[in-house]
Order: C-alpha cells, then sequence, then structure tokens
C-alpha cells in the first residue's frame, strides 16, 4: 500500500474513532449498545441494530435534563420502545406524550397502564400492560421482561375537569431486562430497596450491565447498593442513577465507589447527565 492511501485510512479510522470517544455519533456503531444518560432513571438505548429505547423519561420537568431533550422531545429521534418501571413522576414523566408524539405504545405494571388509558392520559392501543416475569417483544430483536422491584406506586394527576390534584392506585412497580439483537442484557432496576430475590433475578437472567439506584431515601443507598452488586449481582458493569436529582437522593458515586472498595470483577461507570457510553 502507498503510503499516501495509509495516511488517508488512518486519518479517517481517527476521526471514525473521535467521533465515537466524544459521544456525537448519530447512532451505536455496529455491534454496540449506546445508553445516553437523561437524568434520574431516564436513559436512551440505542440497540445494535438501530432501534431507539427510552426507559422512565423524566424530561420536561427533570431538573438536571440535558438540553435539547428538557424542552424537545423529537429530540430523542423516533422513539421504536417506551418502557416505565411506575407511575412516579420522575418516571412516568413525559412518556404518555412520548407515546403519542411517536404513536409508539407505551410499556408498564398492567396497573398502571390501566389507569392511564381510563383517566384519558393515553388511547388505550398505544398502553400495553404486562407484569413481573412477563416477557415483551416490542420490537423485532428486542425482548423487555419486567421483574420485581421493591417500591411504591401512585400516579398523581391534576383532573382537567376540577383542575385538582388526584390520586390513583397504580399497581406496583417493576425493573426491566432489557435484551439487545446481540444478546446484551441490561438490567434498568427501577426504583428499588434491597431485597433478596436480587440473587434470583442475577442467576436467573444474568445481566451484562445493571442500571442501579443509589441515591437513598425512595430507594437503596451507595452502601446498600454495594453490598447488592458484591453479594449477590456481581454484574460485569453497573452504571449508578437515581441520585443528584433533589436533596431527597442524597447518594452520590464517590459513596458508592468506597463502598465497592475491595470488589474485582464489576467495573463501575459513572456517568453525568448528557454523557453517552458504549457497550
Ligand atoms: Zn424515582
Amino acid at each position: 500500500m502507498k503510503i499516501s492511501h495509509w495516511l488517508k485510512m488512518s486519518a479517517a479510522l481517527s476521526a471514525a474513532l473521535l467521533l465515537s470517544a466524544t459521544g456525537h455519533a448519530q447512532s451505536a456503531p455496529e455491534g454496540k449498545t449506546e445508553l445516553l444518560w437523561l437524568g434520574q432513571a431516564s436513559f436512551r438505548i440505542k440497540s445494535p441494530g438501530g432501534k431507539v429505547i427510552v426507559v422512565d423519561p423524566w424530561l420536561s420537568g427533570g431538573p438536571k435534563t440535558p438540553a435539547p431533550y428538557k424542552t424537545d422531545l423529537s429530540a430523542l429521534g423516533k422513539v421504536d420502545v417506551l418502557l416505565v418501571t411506575h407511575a412516579h413522576v420522575d418516571h412516568i414523566g413525559d412518556a404518555p406524550a412520548i407515546a403519542k408524539l411517536n404513536n409508539t405504545k407505551l410499556y408498564g405494571p398492567a396497573d398502571m397502564v390501566t389507569p392511564l388509558i381510563t383517566l384519558g392520559l393515553i388511547p388505550a392501543e398505544l398502553g400495553h400492560r404486562f407484569n413481573k416475569t412477563g416477557s415483551v417483544k416490542p420490537a423485532p430483536g428486542i425482548k423487555v421482561t419486567a421483574v420485581a422491584a421493591e417500591h411504591s406506586s401512585l400516579l398523581v394527576w391534576k383532573n382537567p375537569a376540577t383542575d385538582k390534584m388526584e390520586s390513583h392506585p397504580a399497581g406496583e412497580p417493576v425493573g426491566y431486562i432489557i435484551e439487545m439483537e446481540n444478546g446484551f442484557k441490561i438490567w434498568h432496576m427501577g426504583d428499588t430497596g434491597l431485597f433478596g430475590d436480587m440473587k434470583f433475578i442475577s442467576e436467573h437472567y444474568k445481566p451484562d450491565l445493571v442500571l442501579m439506584p443509589i441515591g437513598g431515601n425512595f430507594t437503596m443507598g451507595p452502601e446498600d447498593a454495594a453490598f447488592a452488586v458484591k453479594t449477590w449481582i456481581k454484574p460485569k458493569n453497573v452504571i449508578p442513577m437515581h441520585y443528584n436529582s433533589n436533596p431527597l437522593t442524597p447518594g452520590t458515586v464517590a459513596e458508592f465507589q468506597a463502598a465497592m472498595q475491595g470488589s474485582t470483577g464489576t467495573r463501575i461507570v459513572p456517568m453525568t447527565e448528557g454523557q453517552k457510553v458504549e457497550f
């Protein structure tokens, strides 16, 4: 090969790697899964096959939602799969609006989706009800299984007819095992406290990456999260979430890392809101 050709190829390769490293690539490279953290428990996941999966999109109301997602739901791109773990506002967030904008079904715990439909937040054809250990295939090559989470779920909604806030029971919260076309599995835990079946879920579904709440107060704090990782889950990768959003989620990545001292075999991938990572 001529030197000039080699230099051109080398420059092109460097540009491609740079693009990937700075996270501005439009789609995940072939065979990769790309995660964008939008704050709290909100993630956009691009599958190796190019599907856009959105989980718990608290965007317009999220205090840490990065631009342009806070003001423009279409910035997510065409959403192929929409998942909500439970009805609390920091999880259901903009999900009804995203479902309608994309004409995409909102997948969630059965008894959360039902009041969304009966109260008129989404049309019936845009709600998909399922429940723990049930699986769905919401897009070709993508499989999602609902799993247990130790938390609560209540839908708070302003009734436009009375202009008053109402509280509605919204079933039980869940987490999700999200399997990509290439078999890569993400466990989005939703909001959860520590519970023993984390061990069962890990052994049964074998997630490659766990998105884990560490903020405390409403969920596990850093020490309980580290205990679960070290003792039961032992995943290859963990991304801390559900912290840095308000004074009621005080846990920090530094505290989580300190509690993980001495653990081997699990890579902690700390993220900042708006950052992308690839697996
Ligand atoms: Zn929450």
